[in-house]
């Protein structure tokens, strides 16, 4: 099967004009193609990560096992000094291993559910009533939540705990982008005037005196688990059973009671169920928690440079992913991209003048800690540098899905976009449409804000979008079969040339002059990495 899509992409890459390209690189960009098309094992490194090594849950076991795997194999590859570098996270590890959830009264069925990460077992299975409470308050006061706790104290002893009443999604009549037309990606990467893909949404803070959603979501979970309540159960609130189930964010387990997050389509029939009587659930979760997870690991391996070795160019991507599916496109394809990169640049003997270093890292979904623990740990920032900070060339970043590459946003003056634009020109033919730049350190998104947070050269690589915010990110759904090959191998292409582009120039990337360097904005945003799908006009009756 592999074989016949190497088919496909050469037929599809056959005739296209890359004969144009620049003189001087042309010789290594062809065999980079051609390698990259021929010989492509992004779909072998993505089984590995997402099959065998899927889930990889910041701290989990698989998540090391993926990356000691994806360490030897950059061995085998040719790499060198791979090896699994420590960073303290402070938290034990978890997983889940079994989960089954039924109703049994009073109908019989199977449900369909995801376990909230960190949070404990039921220590075998648990049958009760369900018993359904209002939503939490949104911003509360202390006093608002302690009257919405007095008003369910009552209720939940002994109980499966649905919070808050069932919604149902509306219709989407519009499907979302697949792809990204040519005006759209030539106008996020216009040299004069960039409109980028995404506009972040600004985090209100909540007034004085009141709580935000992450605090009263921790008071909710202490509360239900101290006053009896057997299992919380969230609405997954998606349709076509699309499940997000993300974390008990103490990370211990006697801060929160057993909790799943049920499909929609279930949560609702429970919920209409429960207006003519009583129903009653069995389920049982087998969870383990890994003291020693309390340090995790980024992995790192090299190729090493020749004149300018000292030098170094970063590319990579995180490893983690969320633990309802394998992680396949957030992020082992970004992982496997990079990967890729750095074996075609072994395997073709390209001899980069600067060393290429791939980091895989871990912890990106609970705040980019990963990259964020290895910038401080090697270059320091811009306010207080380390040495290799002056020696830094630049981190190349994908962590969009699995669609292909259509440009770059570098942190730093326009030079900097006008040297990415230059090295990415040979690959329109792949849809690869220019560069831009980025005054922001702002850290959150993705890993390379780690980087411009410190004020180093992080590249943000822009992808088309097929079926990531709409379906796969953080979701049930993100397997294997979602990822579309041709366009990673593309991916591949364009960023191992432009890698092999920043290796070899006389210069290093340029930064901003110390007068020009914008402030810090230190701010969490992990989850403002997308814009939400425009929203859908609710149906009329
Ligand atoms: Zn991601």
């Amino acid at each position: 099967m592999f074989k016949r899509f190497g088919m496909v992409v050469v037929l599809a890459l056959a005739g296209v004009p890359w004969l144009a390209a620049q003189q001087e690189d042309s010789d290594v960009y062809w065999k980079i193609r051609r390698e990259a098309i021929e010989n492509s094992q992004i779909l072998p490194t993505l089984h590995m990560l997402t099959d065998r090594y899927g889930p990889r849950l910041t701290a989990s076991p698989n998540v090391k096992a993926a990356g000691e795997w994806a360490a030897e194999q950059m061995t085998a590859w040719g790499l060198v000094n791979a090896h699994l570098e420590p960073w303290e996270f402070g938290h034990p590890g978890w997983a889940n291993e079994q989960l089954t959830a039924h109703v049994v009264s009073p109908v019989e069925d199977a449900l369909t559910a995801e376990v909230i990460a960190w949070t404990p077992g039921t220590e075998g299975p648990v049958r009760s009533e369900v018993v359904q409470i209002d939503v939490p308050p949104t911003t509360p006061t202390e006093e608002e939540l302690q009257a919405y706790f007095d008003g369910i104290v009552d209720k939940i002893r002994g109980k499966i705990v649905f919070v808050g009443k069932h919604e149902t999604p509306p219709v989407a009549f519009n499907p979302p982008t697949k792809r990204r037309d040519e005006p759209e990606v030539e106008a996020a990467y216009d040299p004069d005037d960039p409109v980028p893909f995404y506009r972040r949404r600004p985090r209100t803070p909540p007034e004085e005196g009141r709580l935000d959603r992450r605090e009263v979501d921790k008071r909710v979970n202490l509360f239900l688990a101290e006053n009896g309540a057997l299992i919380r159960i969230n609405d997954a609130g998606r349709s076509h059973g699309q499940i997000r189930a993300f974390s008990n964010r103490t990370y211990e387990a006697d801060q929160a009671p057993a909790a799943i997050v049920l499909r929609n389509e279930d949560y609702g029939r429970i919920s209409r169920l429960l207006e003519h009587g009583a129903v009653e659930l069995e389920i049982d979760i087998v969870n383990h928690f890994y003291p020693e997870g309390k340090t995790d690991y980024n992995v790192i391996a090299e190729i090493p440079g020749t004149d300018k070795a000292d030098e170094v160019i970063i590319i990579g991507g995180h490893l983690d992913s969320w633990h309802p599916a394998t992680g396949a496109t957030d992020n082992a394809i970004g992982c496997a991209v990079m990967m890729e990169v750095a074996r075609i640049l072994t395997t073709i003997e390209a001899k980069p003048r600067r060393t290429i270093r791939v980091a895989l890292w871990s912890g990106e979904e609970q705040g980019l800690l990963g990259s964020e623990a290895y910038v401080e740990e090697h270059f320091g920032s811009f306010e207080e540098p380390k040495p290799e900070f002056y020696k830094f060339a630049g981190y190349f970043n994908i962590d969009s899905g699995t669609g292909r590459a259509r440009g770059a946003t570098v942190f730093g003056p326009p030079e900097a976009a006008d040297i990415l634009r230059k090295a990415l020109a040979p690959f329109e033919d792949l849809g690869v449409l220019g560069a831009t730049t980025t005054k922001s350190r702002r850290h959150g998104g993705s890993d390379h804000t780690s980087f411009n947070t410190a004020g180093l050269p992080g590249i943000g690589v822009g992808q088309d979008p097929i079926e990531y915010s709409s379906h796969t990110w953080h979701t049930n759904l993100d397997t294997y079969e979602r990822v579309v090959a041709g366009d990673a191998v593309k991916s591949s292409i364009a960023i191992a040339a432009a890698v092999y582009h920043l290796a070899m120039r006389d210069d290093p990337l340029p930064r901003f002059e110390a007068d020009e360097m914008p402030e810090p904005e230190k701010e969490e945003g992990e989850e403002e990495k997308l814009k939400p799908p425009k929203k859908q006009p609710t149906p009329s009756l």
